[in-house]
């Protein structure tokens, strides 16, 4: 089947044994059923455009935007811009507006009996603010209380670097990183915080160099127990020490 762009949506099937397990021991992700229960970006809910098609379309429009502002598109430097926009938006910053590039996931049950938190912090992002269509480079940091099943720790990363790779604001990015790790690790028992520098406000409009959005979304027992949830946010980078570039 070929992937689509906008995403389709939909989908129903439930969360299946990896192969070759006959009981629960491991299971995969299905990011349909997923992917439905999040936190939707929005969409226009036209019909979905095949990733070629979609290139095509926006070279010609940006090829239009180019011209109004006056530039020679004959020039040898900028000839090519329209076509690599395109191919930067489609193949690139808005890749994970395609369910099919969501990242394969296998969760296997905890046979270590690992029982305390797991944080991994400074995982490091780019996404686009979808008010300017402007970078976003970020840091965020995930925990979980670990129950009955683990993920391999790079998953945390892909999971992060997919919804990255949409249109954001830095909230609702936020938002589907959690509800997408506590489904993929069945608990509530999550955390989320997202460091990030916008240059829609470093490069344009206050201009302000300096400035470090923080955000967070806390589940479960992050959100019931004090205790954790200190623990937690102790153990993070302090904001202004967080590398953003
Ligand atoms: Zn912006």
């Amino acid at each position: 089947m070929s992937p689509t762009f906008p995403p389709s949506g939909g989908g129903h099937a439930n969360w299946s044994p990896a192969p070759g397990h006959t009981r629960s021991e491991a299971y995969q992700a299905d990011v349909q059923e997923l992917l439905t229960r999040i936190t939707p970006t929005p969409m226009s809910g036209h019909p979905s455009m095949d990733p070629e098609t979609a290139k095509a379309e926006i070279a010609k429009r940006h090829r239009e935007i180019m011209e109004i502002l006056g530039l020679n598109l004959e020039d040898d430097s900028l000839s090519g811009t329209p076509d690599r926009v395109a191919k930067m938006y489609v193949d690139e910053i808005f890749r994970g507006l395609r369910n099919d590039e969501f990242p394969k996931i296998t969760v296997v049950e905890n046979k270590m009996r690992y029982d305390e938190m797991l944080i991994e912090v400074n995982i490091t992002f780019n996404s686009t603010c979808e008010h300017h269509f402007l970078p976003i480079m970020g840091k965020a940091h995930v925990a979980y209380l670990c129950k009955g099943w683990v993920l391999g720790l790079s998953k945390f990363n892909r999971v992060v670097d997919f919804f990255a790779k949409r249109p954001q604001v830095q909230e609702r990015a936020t938002v589907q990183i959690h509800e997408a790790l506590s489904q993929i690790l069945r608990t509530d028992d999550v955390a989320v915080v997202v460091d990030a520098l916008h240059c829609c406000v470093k490069t344009r409009g206050i201009g302000d160099e300096g400035t470090i959005t923080r955000t967070s979304r806390l589940s479960g027992n992050f959100l019931s127990n004090p205790s954790l949830r200190t623990e937690f946010f102790s153990a993070l980078p302090q904001p202004h020490t967080v590398h953003l570039i």
